[in-house]
């Protein structure tokens, strides 16, 4: 049996694979247990849960991906998505609250679609929310070229 570092592909032996994924939940090799473990401070836990499973249903993200202001917790440029996962003070507080729906409205503007997923999501129903933020992905994929089709012809 071979196993595949799920950010790189790279082949890893069994000895790699068991230590990666009885410490950080998935298989990963050498060089990027090191990135995964340098990550920021303010990378947490749960929007590295929800980028490896997108990962593991072969979504192009990309992690603490930084778009000119700010970094965005998960991004998939290939289709203009952007997921913040957001703990109880983006939803307790009416300032942050505030700041995050200008910010989606900005980001909107340049035709980035923001997803704001509650990190509760992500603790109780990672798989159910992956596999659904899969779903916005695809449609926003369809959506976005039948708009080219639609710019193309009339222009
Ligand atoms: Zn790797």
């Amino acid at each position: 049996m071979r196993y595949n570092c799920l950010e790189c592909q790279t082949y890893i032996d069994y000895e790699v694979y068991n230590y990666s994924v009885n410490n950080l939940g998935v298989p990963l090799c050498r060089n990027h247990q090191n990135w995964i473990r340098s990550l920021p401070q303010s990378t947490t836990d749960d929007a590295i849960a929800l980028y490896f499973a997108l990962k593991i249903r072969g979504v192009p993200a990309e992690l603490e991906k930084f778009d000119g202001f700010k970094h965005i917790d998960i991004a998939i440029p290939e289709v203009r998505v952007n997921l913040e996962i957001d703990g109880g003070h983006h939803v307790f507080n009416s300032h942050q609250a505030l700041a995050d729906l200008k910010r989606t409205f900005h980001s909107f503007r340049r035709g980035f679609l923001t997803l704001r997923i509650p990190n509760a999501l992500v603790r109780e129903h990672l798989d159910e929310a992956a596999d659904y933020i899969v779903g916005f992905l695809m449609e926003n994929q369809s959506r976005q070229r039948s708009f080219n089709g639609y710019y193309r012809r009339r222009y």
